[in-house]
């Protein structure tokens, strides 16, 4: 049985500079220095569509850094201004929405931690009504195809239609190369329950680490995902989140020289 989801199609509501669609940017926006530099840098490569950075970062444990917060808002409307990317940050609550919104953001999405709360996920989606924005849902920590369908189907019933699936891997006890495992099988069933929906793939959250993203994106795009969403700092090596799986911008640009698309049949 089919999804009963109304979609728009991607090429639809989202510019593609370059092919494969690239969206990064730092796992957080941590100052305003960086988060230009690190901008910069990647509309320079030509590759990257969307500028990703987090601002409300919801931790695992207390006690790390839990996002920048609001201030961080404006310096994505400046690093908008001087670099011509759209903008997108992840969203956890109405006020986190409303707060994007009037500051301009492009395109909203909903993290891991979220997805697995429906009270969460609806909370969003009320905030979302009446407005027309992307939104694009990342699947839940846990390997739970049903949580990431409702999120997806809460969010649609709002009046969302640019929306798409974030395929970022799930947590496991089990002890693997990956920080979240792929199960590429979730990610396939969702893709035939609703052809129609785009779907990007994280590397940088399933890998956990850099030197497996490679592998991880070129898996991807030969399963036919229509993206990427890759974790880009300026300098990975003092990045206060993330920091073994962030690739600097160069290095994000001679991954992507590497990569292949297959063409659609025609
Ligand atoms: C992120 O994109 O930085 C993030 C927190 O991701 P996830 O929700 O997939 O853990
Ligand atoms: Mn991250």
């Amino acid at each position: 049985m089919k999804l009963d989801l109304k979609i728009q199609p991607l090429n639809s509501w989202m510019k593609i500079n370059h092919e494969p669609l690239l969206i990064a940017g730092p796992c957080s926006a941590e100052t305003e220095e960086q988060l230009l530099a690190t901008a910069h840098l990647l509309a320079k490569t030509g590759k990257v569509s969307v500028l990703r950075a987090g601002i409300w970062k919801p931790r695992t444990r207390p006690g790390e850094f839990e996002g920048i917060g609001s201030i961080g808002l404006e310096w994505l409307k400046r690093a908008k201004a001087e670099t011509g990317l759209p903008t997108a940050v992840e969203v956890a609550n109405a006020k986190h929405v409303e707060e994007a919104l009037n500051a301009g953001v492009d395109i909203l999405w909903i993290g891991a931690r979220s997805t697995v709360n429906p009270f969460t996920v609806q909370e969003i989606a009320d905030a979302l009504k009446g407005v027309d924005v992307p939104v694009m849902v990342k699947n839940p920590v846990n390997p739970d195809l049903s949580l990431w369908i409702g999120a997806l189907e809460r969010i649609n019933a709002a009046g969302i239609t640019k929306l798409a699936a974030i395929h970022r891997g799930f947590s496991s006890f089990e002890k693997s190369a990956f920080r979240n495992e792929p199960h590429w099988d979730l990610a396939i069933s969702l893709k035939t329950l609703a052809p129609e929906l785009p779907m990007i793939n994280d590397p940088s959250h399933i890998c956990g680490n850099r030197e497996l993203i490679p592998y991880i994106a070129q898996k991807a795009l030969d399963m036919d995902m229509q993206g990427l969403m890759i974790e880009s700092h300026i300098d990975p090596s003092v990045a206060w989140t993330d920091a073994k799986q962030q690739l600097t911008p160069s290095a994000l640009s001679e991954l992507m020289d590497h990569l292949t698309q297959r063409k659609p049949e025609v």
